[in-house]
């Protein structure tokens, strides 16, 4: 059966008639705005049980999404579930906002103003740079000892999508330090359990799980949309992709690094800042060859050590989404843990990086021989 489909406009005169319009948008999709007079309840929960929302199966029904394709999705499981009078909106809130029909904010959104009322009350970032991050992207290379806690903090921070990457499944060795992840889990694909670690703390989230390798086949669709990316993986061959990747698509990179009681952190935005800012070749042009590299599951690493370091760079990460304070680029901060000290260099652009000095061509990508598993 053809679903009926509204433009805004007719959509906004069908209300005024007494038609219901119902967002079908995800709580912290509405907190950008809804369609006003729109009652909001999630695709998913309306479908579990539409009757709660919309005890009438005889009224007129009109459904919105963001775009226009859940609210027809939606429009048809309605009406298989019985309602006669179901129509979508065309081209969904973003059509309604761009014709100027008025939005309202579900200011009453509990969820949104609990959550982050230690957030809302810091002028610095206030309801608007929540939503900035509730609207932002960043992708996560590793769900290990630096991936876990720097996903954990941006989650509980309500950055709205969540994409992480990898390819191992959870083992009991891991449990001293990647927090992300249970004893009861183990086994489980390490994306899966990160999944459900991030959602039972913050459900509102988007997280997009991608068991694999990135490798240059697949980086740059895992990179796409994001904001910013942060380098949890803690493997060289890795580290290099990412850079290089990060520097030709002009993505900010946040990069950790561990071993043993040591621990560094940048970030690397040369992409956006060429001949300004460096990226990781500018300090380390090439990677070691092999039988030089640090052989990583054979060295230990003190188990709270990567949550410092992941936590620098979730802390980076929150500063590049919302623009604030001073990005720790241009400058390596190493970390002492036993000395407990930080200490800091500068970290210039280098003229003659191959990949990231001003007018160069991307010299393309290289998949170096892995040589441990992060
Ligand atoms: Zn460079």
């Amino acid at each position: 059966m053809a679903i009926e489909t509204v433009s805004p406009s007719e959509a906004r005169r069908r209300q005024h008639r007494g038609a219901v319009l119902v967002d079908v948008r995800e709580a912290h999709e509405r907190a950008g705005g809804m369609a006003e007079g729109a009652l909001g309840t999630a695709l998913d929960a309306l479908l579990e049980a539409p009757g709660g929302v919309l005890p009438d199966r005889d009224a007129e029904v009109l459904l919105i999404c963001e775009g226009g394709k859940r609210s027809l999705a939606c429009a048809s499981r309605l009406l298989e579930a019985g309602y006669r009078r179901v129509a979508s909106v065309e081209g969904g809130t973003r059509a309604w906002a761009a014709g100027d029909l008025p939005l309202a904010y579900p200011a009453g959104d509990p969820d949104f103003h609990d959550r982050y009322s230690r957030h809302l009350r810091l002028p610095e970032v206030g309801e608007a740079g929540q939503r900035r991050l509730l609207d932002s992207r960043v992708a996560i290379v590793g769900a290990g000892g630096l991936g876990s806690p720097a996903a954990y903090y941006l989650a509980a921070a309500g950055v709205g999508t969540l994409a992480i990457a990898d390819d191992d499944v959870v083992e009991r060795s891991n449990l001293q330090r990647q927090i992300l992840h249970t004893d009861e889990r183990i086994g489980v694909p390490k994306v899966d359990s990160a999944r459900q670690a991030l959602l039972a703390l913050n459900p509102g989230l988007r997280v997009e799980a991608l068991r694999e390798r990135i490798t240059s086949a697949n980086v740059e669709h895992f990179l796409e949309g994001a904001d910013v990316v942060v380098d949890g993986g803690d493997n060289l061959p890795m580290r290099y992709l990412l850079n290089d990747a990060c520097v030709k698509l002009g993505k900010p990179l946040v990069y950790g690094a561990i071993d043993r009681f040591n621990g560094q952190a940048s970030v690397f935005d040369a992409g956006r800042h060429r001949g300004v800012l460096p990226c990781y070749r500018c300090l380390f042009p090439e990677p070691p060859p092999p039988e030089f590299a640090p052989n990583c599951s054979d060295n230990g690493v003190l188990g709270v050590l990567p949550g410092v370091i992941g936590l620098l760079q979730a802390t980076e990460a929150v500063k590049l989404l919302l623009g604030l304070g001073e990005p720790l680029a241009g400058r390596l901060l190493r970390f002492d843990a036993l000395a407990m000290r930080f200490r800091e260099t500068r970290v210039p652009a280098d003229p003659g990086c191959p990949v990231c000095a001003p007018g160069r061509t991307f010299p393309g990508y290289i998949d170096y021989e892995q040589f441990c598993a992060g």
